[in-house]
């Protein structure tokens, strides 16, 4: 179902009075001050960037509500973070309403156009599938963006501010302009190969031909121009207007540079999109997954997602033990195990298009307890161990055969919000790798997604059907997994995570370390984390691997492969007597900022 919404001239009115992000007002802009954690009254917002945070606030400050906030922060992350967030990407947006106690879900996923095929990723005059880099880089990658009917739905349906207003701060950071940091140049100088083959990426990410310095002051006046123009005449701009028709273009003429900076190995290929893809673009509203733990209640997404599934079964299978009295090397050992048979369930059943039956079941406790029979405490599972049979009859355990393998993802942000009433956003927004498909749309401003590369290339699971190969209108599978816990129905957590298919690990570890081993939830996010997504080598930060559980885990036959960083968290836990706890990364992606509406009292 999709609603669209015209601007009013009274909400176009409303623009010109937003005030402007706490940006100090000289030439030269400055970070706002920023902490990975607050703790305080009256609302709260994460996220990984202080401007975004600070918008957020602002947004609650003035009295707008968890999602006006939400909307203004995202709009401010596709601005100063555009390589992981942007209205040429999709996401998923999972809201708890105080006043009807329910949660909600909005999937905003990139769908395929119309002109998709099962085979569009394999090389007609090879056989074989491309190459990943070279399926990133194309017109190909590209799906239909969700990112602002995603806005203009949860507006629509909860919010208290037009789009219009909210997109006011957004405006005014890519106008003045934003201070450069590390994190940014080093994103920009990993993707340097990429966008040096298009002038309107390389006009705007490759000053002079290089990445921009740290400290420098990063202006996107045409995505201002961009965000002003949908302010005026609503998302249809984007959808059936101007923007449509560019971003057409963009894909079906990828916007190869006559000089290009650097080199690129791969042909850049077109892709199909086309005006009447856009034009039919809906965001869905699927129930949220739910399942229970330890006496909470879990929350998240599903279908297109894997997310809410994925984590939902892992957890029925973790509550069969009692994690809090083992020590941290069985825990661990556990946790890495549930999570491969999750996964190995994940990649043979769950995408979009799976029957709520086969959810159901995926999600029932009893092919949990079925799954959670294969777990050894004394020697990890050979890996990737086989799906379970989620067809209602259970009791035995199912025997080993072959799983999938991923591809590295980067290209998320995450963020939660709550307001003054109880009302709670987390929301998980994309556009797939680092720097999407690395096509900037000339003269807007924003990137586009590669989230097309989020289907199986070609068919993974042996004889049985995958369920994740590219077919017309269809939304790639997601891991992305916005959670939000319920303790008696009112709001306990809110947590999500960037991280490719490693965001369904990362929450399901913050949620384990927070429920089960007596982690505040600060202390959750920070802890060294593991990813095992049924695969021979699961990941491990460095600090995992020099820890007190690494020796225990080596004997248990987990075979490690060092990873630098596993995702960029963001969370809420709310304390009781009214008060909210607002937790980022202490230094992932150089450390996020949470803030609350009021520390005092
Ligand atoms: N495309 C990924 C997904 O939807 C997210 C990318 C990432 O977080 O790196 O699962």
């Amino acid at each position: 179902m999709r609603f669209r919404r015209t601007i009013t001239l009274t909400a176009l009115a409303a623009l010109a009075s937003v005030t402007a992000p706490p940006l100090p007002a000289q030439a030269h802009p400055r970070e706002p001050a920023t902490s990975p954690t607050a703790v305080g009254f009256g609302g709260a917002v994460t996220t990984v960037d202080p401007t975004a945070t600070a918008v957020g606030l602002g947004v609650l400050r003035r009295g707008g509500n968890a999602v006006d906030a939400a909307v203004a922060a995202a709009a401010t992350l596709g601005v100063t973070e555009p390589f992981s967030a942007g209205i040429g990407g999709g996401g998923f947006f999972v809201y708890y309403d105080a006043r009807t106690r329910t949660v909600k879900t909005l999937d905003g996923r990139e769908a395929a156009p119309a002109s998709m095929r099962a085979d569009s990723f394999v090389n007609p005059a090879t056989g074989a599938a491309y190459a990943f880099a070279e399926a990133r880089v194309s017109g190909l990658s590209a799906g239909v963006p969700g990112t602002l009917l995603t806005w203009d739905e949860a507006l629509r349906r909860w919010g208290s501010r037009p789009l219009s207003m909210l997109l006011g701060p957004a405006v005014d950071v890519a106008d003045r302009g934003f201070v450069v940091d590390e994190t940014f140049r080093s994103q920009v100088s990993e993707n340097a190969a990429a966008f040096g083959q298009f002038g309107s990426t390389s006009a705007l990410y490759l000053p002079g031909g290089r990445p921009p310095a740290v400290g420098s002051v990063l202006r996107n006046r045409d995505l201002a121009d961009t965000y002003q123009l949908i302010a005026r005449r609503g998302v249809d701009a984007f959808y059936r207007g101007p923007v449509a028709r560019d971003i057409v273009a963009t894909v079906q003429r990828p916007p190869v540079a006559a000089t290009p900076v650097g080199a690129w190995p791969h042909p850049i290929r077109p892709g199909g999109m086309t005006l009447a893809d856009l034009a039919g673009y809906r965001v869905g509203d699927p129930a949220p997954t739910r399942s229970s733990y330890r006496g909470l209640e879990i929350y998240g997404m599903s279908t297109p997602s894997s997310g809410g599934v994925a984590v939902g079964e892992a957890l029925n299978i973790l509550e069969g033990f009692d994690l809090s009295r083992m020590t941290p090397t069985q825990a661990l050992h556990h946790y890495l195990e549930a999570s491969a048979l999750a996964f190995a369930d994940r990649n043979r059943y769950v995408a979009d298009g799976t029957a709520p039956s086969v959810l159901r079941e995926l999600l029932s406790d009893r092919f949990a307890a079925e799954r959670a029979c294969r777990i050894d405490p004394t020697v990890a599972l050979p890996k990737p161990v086989a799906p379970g049979v989620p067809d209602g009859s259970y009791g035995g355990c199912a025997a080993a055969s072959a799983g999938s393998v991923e591809q590295p993802e980067h290209g998320t942000t995450n963020l939660t919000v709550a307001d003054r009433w109880g009302n709670v956003v987390e929301y998980t927004l994309t556009i797939e790798q680092t720097g999407g498909n690395a096509m900037v749309v000339p003269g807007r401003g924003f990137l586009l997604n590669n989230e097309l590369t989020d289907f199986n290339f070609t068919p993974t699971q042996g004889d049985a059907v995958d369920p994740n190969l590219p077919a017309p209108g269809k939304r790639p599978r997601s891991s992305m997994s916005p959670t939000i816990v319920l303790s008696h129905g009112r709001p306990l957590l809110a947590v999500g995570t960037p991280g490719g298919a490693t965001i369904i690990t990362t929450v399901l570890q913050i949620l384990v370390n927070r429920i089960d081993l007596g982690m505040t939830l600060p202390e959750a996010l920070a802890a060294p984390r593991a990813s095992q997504r049924n695969s021979a080598t699961p990941q491990a930060e460095p600090a995992l691997l020099a820890g007190p559980a690494a020796p225990g885990l080596d004997a248990l036959k987990h075979r490690f492969v060092s990873t630098a960083e596993i995702g960029s968290a963001t969370g809420l836990e709310f304390l009781p007597g009214g008060r909210v706890l607002a937790a980022a990364e202490p230094v992932r992606r150089g450390g996020g900022a949470a803030a609350v509406v009021d520390a005092g009292r």
